[in-house]
């Protein structure tokens, strides 16, 4: 599946400029190139005729994947602005319509409030198929960003996708929408050329990672149903700062936690 993802990714949100933290921001301005292309470990199994029919139909709707993103990036989700609350969990039920779109099925889940007694957003977790004679990958992505203002340094609008000098630039544009847009790019073109999902997918989607997974830790160890039956995890939320840095689109990494429901490991700072 990830195979298909990076392919996908190489032409959908090619050159999107990441929206990791400053410090990386800078950097990466500094270098004055933004990323380039995802990873180059493109390895597609299916026939000529069947992998040629799907690469067609991402080829064809280039257009239309960046208007998503676009789309998803116009939404200020803020996590660590209070004021930018409503906008983060509109985020969240963007991605949930998203998934169900695809037939997908969604969750939503309370995880309670901030010690100031504003309300956490919701996390959302979301599976498309069940088929147990397939291997399950759970995604983790985030559907909240970091500030972002002209007056930060940015060149363009934050929340306004823009093309410039062929690089997408855009707060949340890989970091981590366009990850998250991806996977169900991805799903959506096997579901438009006829092929089933190579893979059972499940979802595990939060807000508020740009502020420390703020309940996300113990949700996960409230639910280990989030995780039962996962072979893999994919941690989907990396950065892409060029291909020479050799960072790769996404990682696979083992199960989240033991299926025996054991308390995961501390997921604030995931690895990176
Ligand atoms: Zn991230």
């Amino acid at each position: 599946m990830l195979l298909f993802i990076a392919a996908a990714r190489e032409k959908d949100v090619r050159n999107a400029f990441l929206g990791g933290r400053a410090g990386l921001e800078r950097a990466a301005r500094a270098r004055a190139g933004c990323v380039t292309r995802a990873s180059t470990h493109r390895r597609d199994l299916a026939p000529p005729a069947r992998r040629d029919a799907f690469n067609a139909y991402v080829d064809a709707h280039q257009a239309e994947y960046v208007r998503r993103l676009a789309e998803f990036v116009a939404i200020p989700s803020v996590s660590a602005d209070p004021a930018r609350r409503p906008d983060v969990v509109r985020a969240v039920h963007h991605a949930k319509a998203a998934i169900e779109a695809l037939g997908g099925t969604t969750a939503l889940h309370d995880v309670g409030v901030q010690p100031d007694g504003l309300a956490l957003p919701p996390i959302l977790t979301a599976s498309l198929g069940a088929d147990p004679a397939k291997k399950t990958v759970l995604v983790y992505g985030h559907l909240d960003v970091q500030p972002a203002a002209k007056a930060d340094g940015w060149a363009t609008e934050p929340f306004v996708l823009t093309e410039k000098d062929g690089k997408l630039f855009g707060r949340g544009s890989t970091d981590d929408k366009g990850p998250v847009l991806a996977w169900l790019a991805a799903a959506e073109a096997f579901a438009a050329v006829g092929r089933p999902l190579p893979v059972n997918l499940r979802f595990c989607l939060e807000a508020m990672e740009e502020s420390g997974s703020e309940g996300l830790e113990e949700f996960l160890a409230s639910k280990p149903e989030v995780a039962r039956g996962v072979d893999y995890t994919c941690i989907s939320d990396n950065y892409w700062l060029s291909p020479t840095t050799r960072e790769c689109a996404a990682r696979q990494a083992p199960p989240l936690f033991p299926a025996s429901g054991a308390r995961p490991p501390s997921l604030s700072r995931r690895a990176r």
